[in-house]
């Protein structure tokens, strides 16, 4: 694979770009691969890269029922921060946000990671409570964030109304390393990666059923017909449900549409992530001018891969309130994507019950921001069996009651 550099651009300019290579291989599936991954979204593609590249794992093929990163990772708002209440989930949020800094230069692929700052408004007294309490346990976790007044916020981002007519904003937890990154750019810098080490990605092709004996896995079934393996990695999402009834067990998991919409582009007025998660909505600007804006779930469970007026309506109508100059805007377009909840919104990186069969789902609302940290995990507790930064996200909590309570920071916010 050729290095994609300065030099490289400048070439290609004088040959009128003639001389570009294809970013990744589309082979046809081998008859046995030491790993498959099903799911070529972020997290799938991160466990594999980082089985190469950590544990030298790269008979690997990743197999993808649509096209790479066609999932929740090419849907979703691009938050990135790690300001979560409980230890092991500011653990691995901070594993996934420092790997971050330095991924476009792991991956020679720019993923345009901006670390902008992110604010989580408080506008209750309940919020202002809940985020200073957060703040102080990022400070003994090694996370950066800090509590700032409501003449920060307004410093930071002129364009706020302080004073909402429901909700005055009264402060806001802000995180400066915090951002964006481009989705897109994720799954494709970890895809080709991954080609280039020789790993498989194979798209178009659906995992229609789990093959186990006695009690271990031992290949999938896809409409590219049957493949062997020693171990398999289910990655995603919100069809987690469906691949574990194949392999003949069941996880505490809803599959949810969450939904999102543009504002056409306009000059560059905001240059921070703002989430109000009272009025329930959050909104950033793109590097296209767009305004990214996005609300809650839908009420009820679905598969339903789309945008619904009614969330337009929902979420508008709540940030027009912080927002006014939202009111003069006008949509582009709207989409959604199916996330996978647990009951605590915290995910699943784990064991199951069939033996060399691995989750990495549940990440909800919030996993793209997660997508090296949890890669890293994942890739070790495939190849060792154990991982410190999927240790306490096993199954086994929901047996135990060893929740990790992650309603707050996970609520609204993504
Ligand atoms: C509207 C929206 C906004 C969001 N905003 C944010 C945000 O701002 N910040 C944040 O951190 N997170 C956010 N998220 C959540 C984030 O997008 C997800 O948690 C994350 O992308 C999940 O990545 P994944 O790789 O697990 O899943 P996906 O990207 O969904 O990948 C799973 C893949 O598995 C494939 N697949 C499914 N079934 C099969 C099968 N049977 N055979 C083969 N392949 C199969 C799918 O086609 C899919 O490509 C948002 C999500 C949405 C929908």
């Amino acid at each position: 694979m050729k290095h994609y550099s300065a030099f490289a651009v400048a070439r290609e300019a004088l040959r009128y770009h003639t001389g570009w290579e294809r970013a990744w291989r589309s082979p046809q599936p081998k008859k046995r691969y030491d790993v498959i991954i099903v799911g070529a979204g972020g997290h799938g593609l991160a466990t594999a890269y980082y089985l190469g590249k950590n544990y030298g794992i790269q008979n690997v093929a990743v197999i993808e029922k649509g096209w790479l990163g066609g999932g929740n990772t090419g849907r979703n708002t691009t938050i990135i921060r790690s300001n979560y209440l409980q230890d092991p989930s500011a653990a691995i949020y901070e594993k996934a946000r420092s790997l971050y800094e330095g991924l476009s230069q792991d991956l020679n692929y720019n993923v345009m990671f901006s670390p902008r700052g992110v604010m989580m408004l408080a506008q209750t007294q309940s919020e202002i409570r809940g985020y200073q309490r957060t703040a102080h346990a990022n400070n003994l976790q090694g996370v950066t964030t800090e509590w700032i007044s409501p003449q920060r916020v307004k410093e930071l981002v002129p364009i706020i109304n302080l004073d909402g007519p429901r909700y005055p904003v009264l402060g806001a937890l802000w995180q400066a390393r915090g951002g964006t990154a481009r989705h897109d750019a994720v799954a494709w810098g970890y895809a080709r990666a991954c080609s280039a080490m020789g790993m498989d990605i194979i798209q178009q092709c659906e995992v229609n059923g789990v093959r186990t004996e006695g009690g271990n896995v031992v290949g999938v079934d896809t409409t590219k017909g049957a493949i062997d393996c020693d171990k398999l990695g289910v990655v995603v999402a919100g069809h987690t449900g469906q691949l574990a009834e194949m392999a003949g067990f069941r996880l505490p998991l809803e599959s949810i549409a969450l939904q999102a919409l543009v504002s056409e582009p306009i000059k560059p007025c905001m240059d921070v992530v703002v989430m109000a998660n009272t009025v329930h909505g959050y909104m950033s600007q793109s590097d296209k001018g767009e305004m990214v804006i996005g609300g809650g779930t839908d009420a009820f469970n679905n598969y339903t891969q789309r945008g619904s007026f009614h969330h337009i309506e929902e979420t508008v109508r709540a940030l027009v309130e912080t927002f006014p100059m939202v009111s003069r805007l006008k949509m582009l377009r709207q989409w959604g994507g199916i996330v996978d909840m647990t009951g605590d919104r915290s995910p699943i990186l784990s064991k199951t019950p069939v033996g060399g069969c691995f989750v990495n789902c549940g990440w909800g609302t919030g996993g793209f921001k997660s997508i090296p940290g949890s890669g890293w995990g994942m890739a070790q507790l495939m190849a060792t069996g154990h991982s410190p930064l999927t240790e306490a996200f096993s199954l086994d909590r929901f047996k135990e009651g060893r929740f990790i309570d992650e309603s707050v920071a996970a609520g609204v916010a993504h």
